[in-house]
């Protein structure tokens, strides 16, 4: 009988989805498989695609499959389905949805081609004891008291202590060499560790998850910073564990530190997959097969980590699910809670958001009892939360500390004295911000972007950063030739040299993108100051995110508003998170913490709420402005961007686009626009924007698909839609 396979082939450059029948070569028919990738003919050229069906009769003409290149499906049914749903909820294509679940090696159509890797190992043919006895050299006897318990020891080990004798001990027949695979990716062996004892809300949230398992419930798990959140994630894979499931774990890129995925490895030893970016595409595919043949019962990952192809999953854990990192701001624009949420249903499963500081849309979520809500009010180690101030640097520029105040000055002073450690948050990276000419007026400005030019130092260059575009500096002004530059604006870098000089006795390190471009270099710097290699450590927000160095007493906050004025509806909340969670880096030990926040807006309601550490009163006062201005979570929202290289293209297709959307949405939909976006030139690429707020519209997927469609027939325009909640 003739068989058949339907393949979503990789056409490269198409963003619409093609699938095309083949027909299956006898010799091939056992070998096709669902969820496979495969080689087909297409015109002149040959594709890779994914088998999504087989079928045992086809009425078209069709041509052989080449080739199968998996021998196990890199895609099983729930990530087919998976994919199918992502695929519709953000409007992407079907192959756009696949490439982004796999890893690189497993793509179809990477180009690349990385393998397994395979080592030989030594094994004993007889009893340790029986070999001894038989051998007299000593050194051979060395070798074969490096073995553990007859297992099969590494070759490169044994050849260390004698190659001879290994070559000797062979040629007897008292030792055979096996090949096996290695997984490129070995976390370091730990002592198990013990478990806490839970403190009365931690065995309440425990309780009421572990009684949830089989069911898709989701459970917002409220803590503040230290305040026991991982040991009871810990405590309640246990009891996943116990009953045979496995267990996915997702944290923020930059919270995924070796220090947090040791205090997973000492409590599970041996069981955990660990992905995140800064793996090699090798170790990565190492560590999805060993998640794929169910050697690994639990997952530690990033954002992509939710689509790890664990079976029987028992809990899924996300960690700070208030940060912007699980939402993919590429295409396929998915978000991984929401994946997690269908996961969820699928495994019958419970889910748990964590976070001291939830979304807007999570808590309203838990108040309205969608979702268990568990809150941990204390730090659990009896750490007491650090004291907040406020420092008013209009007062400060006034006498001549523009940069750190002299709150924060003397406190510096005094920690260092006592061999405390301070952290300072700037979240502006480069030298100068602002390089301007005093005879003329001239601002560098990026050639390509509506943006200013960053002054970078260590490299002695103006850098972009949004398209990247560098430029050398010169020290006459390029216009007026006069020698009268001005470098504004303070970021990382020229902290960096202010603080050096003001405390010529102090360890001073510089966290930020440009010194952890690196591989390793983050790891190093966090794991230095972790040790008290530093006494300072500086830096843009990669410092405030989930580290947790006990002897940390002060944090000072420079430019604490700054995240307040970007235009953007969730700015607050992200101030918010942003300020907690630098400010939850104090004091987590023993000696309370101290946080000081520079601001020229002292009276900031929501500065306000940080010193207060009152969550609850955030949120009351933010969800009031979200409702007058109707923003999520009372409406959702979705954003159109219109882009074209072509300005009035750009501006056209927009004002078209609004039209449409206007004859065919519901009219309780409300559209805004079209308007430049907030970066409206980046990369010489105009950017116009739709503003799409409803609360319930059948139409809006149909409509925005179609809408898709429209565009696409113009090939100056690109659009991108982004659903927001
Ligand atoms: P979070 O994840 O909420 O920031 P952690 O789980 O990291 O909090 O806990 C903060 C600190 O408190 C850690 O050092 C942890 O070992 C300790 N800890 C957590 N739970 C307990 C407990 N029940 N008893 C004692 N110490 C605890
Ligand atoms: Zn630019």
């Amino acid at each position: 009988m003739n068989m058949y396979a339907e393949i979503l082939v990789e056409i490269k450059s198409k963003h619409t989805d093609k699938t095309f029948t083949y027909h299956i070569p006898e010799y091939l028919v056992s070998d096709v498989l669902i969820g496979k990738r495969v080689v087909v003919p297409f015109g002149r050229q040959t594709l890779e695609g994914y088998v999504l069906n087989i079928l045992d009769h086809s009425d078209i003409d069709t041509k052989d499959l080449i080739e199968v290149l998996d021998e196990e499906p890199v895609l099983n049914e729930e990530m087919l389905d998976l994919g199918r749903e992502m695929s519709r909820l953000t409007l992407s294509s079907l192959s756009a949805c696949y490439g982004a679940m796999l890893p690189k090696a497993l793509k179809a159509k990477h180009g690349t081609q990385i393998n397994k890797k395979y080592i030989t190992f030594l094994k004993l043919t007889k009893s340790k004891e029986d070999i001894l006895d038989n051998v007299s050299s000593s050194s051979q006897k060395d070798v074969i008291n490096l073995f553990e318990d007859n297992l099969p020891l590494k070759k490169t080990i044994a050849n260390k202590v004698s190659a001879s004798s290994v070559k000797t001990l062979l040629k007897k027949g008292y030792l055979i060499e096996v090949e096996e695979e290695e997984y490129r990716y070995q976390l370091k062996k730990e002592e198990q560790e013990e478990e806490k004892i839970l403190n009365p809300e931690q065995q309440e949230a425990v309780d009421a998850i572990v009684s949830s398992f089989e069911s898709s419930n989701t459970f917002l798990l409220h803590g503040v910073t230290g305040s026991g959140k991982t040991e009871v994630y810990l405590q309640v894979i246990k009891k996943v564990l116990e009953q045979e499931k496995t267990a996915l774990v997702l944290v923020p890129e930059i919270s995924l530190t070796p220090q947090l995925v040791a205090r997973f490895n000492k409590r599970f030893p041996g069981i955990i997959a660990v992905l995140h970016s800064g793996l090699s595409d090798a170790e990565r595919y190492d560590e999805w097969r060993k998640i794929l043949k169910g050697e690994a019962s639990i997952v530690i990952g990033a954002r992509s980590a939710v689509f790890s192809p664990l079976k029987n999953i028992g809990v899924i854990i996300i960690d700070e699910e208030h940060s912007e990192s699980y939402k993919q701001e590429n295409n396929p624009r998915y978000h991984a809670t929401l994946m997690a949420k269908i996961r969820s249903n699928t495994h019958h499963c419970p889910l748990v958001l964590g976070s001291a500081t939830p979304t807007l849309s999570t808590m309203a979520r838990a108040l309205k009892k969608r979702y268990i809500y568990l809150p941990l009010t204390k730090r659990a180690n009896d750490a007491i939360l650090p004291n907040i101030e406020i420092v008013d640097m209009a007062e400060e520029v006034k006498n001549r500390h523009p940069i750190l105040s002299r709150e924060l000055e003397c406190k510096i002073i005094e920690k260092l004295n006592k061999n405390e450690q301070v952290m300072l948050l700037l979240n502006r990276r480069g030298h100068s911000t602002t390089i301007t000419c005093s005879s003329c007026g001239f601002t560098y400005r990026c050639p390509h972007c509506d943006i200013t030019l960053t002054y970078h130092k260590s490299s002695k260059n103006l850098r972009c950063h949004y398209c990247g575009y560098t430029k050398y500096i010169d020290e006459y002004c390029p216009k007026c030739h006069e020698k009268a530059l001005n470098y504004y604006g303070l970021g990382t870098e020229k902290l960096e040299e202010f603080i050096e000089n003001a405390f010529p006795r102090a360890r001073v390190i510089r966290m930020d993108a440009d010194a952890t471009t690196r591989k390793g270099m983050y790891e190093k710097i966090t794991t230095d100051f972790y040790e008290h290699k530093y006494d300072i450590l500086l830096g843009t927000q990669m410092i405030s995110k989930g580290l947790d160095f006990p002897n940390v007493t002060l944090v000072g906050i420079l430019n604490a508003d700054a995240s307040l004025n970007i235009p953007d509806y969730r700015s607050n909340e992200r101030t918010y998170a942003l300020l907690s969670q630098a400010s939850g880096r104090a004091g987590r030990n023993k000696t309370p913490g101290e946080v000081i926040l520079q601001t020229f807006y002292p009276d900031n309601f929501i500065l306000k709420c940080v010193k207060e550490n009152d969550y609850m009163k955030f949120f009351k006062y933010e969800m009031n402005i979200r409702k007058t201005l109707k923003y999520p979570p009372f409406y959702f929202l979705t954003i159109l961007k219109i882009k074209s290289k072509d300005y009035k293209e750009a501006s056209n297709e927009a004002k078209k686009a609004k039209e449409f959307l206007e004859s065919k949405l519901d009219k309780t939909s409300i559209i805004l626009g079209p308007a430049t976006a907030s970066m409206f030139v980046v990369n010489n690429v105009y950017h116009f924007e739709l503003l799409i707020k409803y609360r319930f519209d059948e139409n809006l997927i149909p409509t925005l698909k179609e809408l898709d469609e429209l565009i696409l027939l113009n090939s100056k325009v690109q659009l991108d839609i982004d659903f927001l909640d």
